[in-house]
């Protein structure tokens, strides 16, 4: 009896020990408060300089109308403050550009608060509403989850989410859209954990402002063939039904391999989406709206898993003329699990890169990087 009471007590107490950190989490977590509705929720920093500074002080030009974005969850915390602390220590401690988180849950105090202390400007925090952050209307959700099913059979990358087919939605046609963005004429995507290996030394902004580029880049790389089946075809229906949006200098040198123009197949070169420097009056373009709403309607994102990379890339091939892309060859960049470094030794050192140009991408992988090449035999950039 004394031993089955001991044995009890001990169970207890193992159970009190073991429990302990989840019932403190919990209750950590209630305390937290999470805002109720969809308002955004700005932070301003005091003292903010609205010139930026080179570090030998010398007067600069003024701030572009521009942001740092990143899209992310609450447990993105410790990825997205290392992103940001980067960010900061390699460019925007000079500049202070704000920055713009977007959630499709409301952000944590916690967050706000460790991401606010982390950026050296204004922050502003967007709750995503269901109409930007969910399943387009008319959709066949038993088609949608028998191609769940199927692609999880076949192990193809994140087939199996649904959570990911809607971030690639969000991001191929309702960011630009959001009316905290629409206030701005460019934008940076950074993503939770990314690294900038090189410090950026000047305003990438005002570069794609100076030089009339519309979409900038650091990695280009193939699509997985098995996520995109239809989306080639689908654009050559679109540009059929609207050929005034192909540009007259478009790449399509760089999407296809064969000179065959909008009749050719496409290569599957995109531009890695996970980092870009863009102008957002080329999304809110007719051309680029329509073209979603074109893609949208045939739910290619949740009857196939149709990415925002090639989605983005192939627009930007098509609508754009060959001179207004731009490819940030001196930006230092990883993303899990390819990385770009400047080989150049010049552009090395400046940038005082901690990167191995023997691990860049162009050099292990892909035929991208010699199409983009080719692509732009015939620009001065
Ligand atoms: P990958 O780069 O294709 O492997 O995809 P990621 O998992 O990095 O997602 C791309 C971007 O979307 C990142 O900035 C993520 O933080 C963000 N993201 C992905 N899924 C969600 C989600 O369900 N909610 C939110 N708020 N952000 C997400
Ligand atoms: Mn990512």
């Amino acid at each position: 009896m004394t031993s089955l009471t001991f044995s009890y007590r001990y169970l207890l107490l193992c159970f009190i020990i073991l429990c302990t950190p989840i019932i403190y989490k919990s209750f950590h977590k209630s305390q937290v408060h999470l805002s109720v509705n969809y308002e955004p929720i700005h932070f301003t920093k005091k003292n903010v300089p609205t010139e930026y500074n080179d570090g030998k002080n010398n007067q600069l030009p003024a701030l572009m109308n521009a942001t740092l974005f990143m899209l992310c969850r609450n447990k993105d915390l410790s990825a997205a403050l290392s992103s940001i602390q980067n960010v900061e220590d390699r460019f925007n401690r000079r500049y202070h550009y704000p920055w713009t988180f977007m959630n499709d849950a409301p952000f944590s105090e916690e967050f706000i608060n460790a991401t606010s202390a982390m950026a050296s400007s204004n922050t502003t925090y967007v709750r995503l509403e269901q109409h930007e952050w969910g399943l387009p209307k008319g959709l066949n959700m038993n088609r949608a989850l028998k191609t769940i099913r199927d692609m999880m059979r076949r192990s193809i990358i994140y087939g199996f989410s649904l959570s990911y087919r809607i971030m690639c939605r969000f991001n191929s046609g309702f960011f630009y859209r959001n009316s905290v963005l629409n206030n701005y004429d460019y934008y940076w995507r950074v993503e939770p954990g990314v690294i900038y290996s090189c410090d950026i030394t000047y305003d990438p902004f005002r570069l794609l402002r100076d030089e009339k580029k519309a979409y900038g880049f650091v990695i280009s790389l193939p699509e997985y063939p098995e996520t995109i089946p239809t989306l080639w075809n689908t654009t050559r229906e679109f540009i059929k039904e609207n050929p005034q949006y192909l540009a007259p200098h478009n790449s399509l040198d760089f999407i296809t391999d064969d000179n065959m123009g909008m009749d050719g197949e496409y290569n599957y070169c995109h531009f890695w989406s996970n980092f870009e420097i863009a102008d957002l009056n080329f999304f809110r373009s007719d051309a680029y709206n329509d073209y979603f709403e074109y893609l949208d309607e045939r739910f290619g994102f949740f009857y196939e898993r149709w990415g925002d990379a090639p989605i983005h890339s192939i627009a930007a091939s098509l609508f754009l003329n060959k001179s207004q892309l731009h490819y940030f060859e001196d930006f230092g960049y990883y993303h899990m699990p390819w990385s770009h470094c400047p080989s150049d030794y010049n552009l090395h050192a400046n940038g005082q890169c901690i990167c191995d140009p023997a691990d860049t991408i162009e050099i292990q992988y892909g035929f991208c990087y010699p199409r983009w090449l080719h692509n732009m035999r015939d620009v001065n950039t």
